[in-house]
């Protein structure tokens, strides 16, 4: 099977995977978290913009699940 094409984006607290492939372009991520996901930069996603678990709970709201998470810090596993 071919592995899902996956960016991954992260800092010491948070990973945020993103695949494109499933990305429906609803811009929900653009309208909530502005300055974390930005198409006019480079790199479009910037995880130290906003706190973890803010840029957390907007992932939760992603319809396609084209992007996700995982934490880095054992004290905010939650899986
Ligand atoms: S919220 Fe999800 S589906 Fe919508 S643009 Fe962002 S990554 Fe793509």
């Amino acid at each position: 099977m071919q592995e899902e094409r996956t960016v991954k984006y992260a800092n010491d607290t948070i990973t945020v995977l993103w695949r494109p492939d499933r990305c429906i372009h609803s811009a929900i991520c653009i309208k909530g978290l502005g300055n974390v996901y930005d198409v006019r930069r480079k790199k479009w996603i910037e995880v130290n913009a906003d706190t973890p678990e803010q840029i957390a709970n907007q992932i939760d709201k992603c319809p396609s699940k084209a992007l996700a998470y995982e934490w880095n810090a054992t004290t905010f596993q939650n899986s």
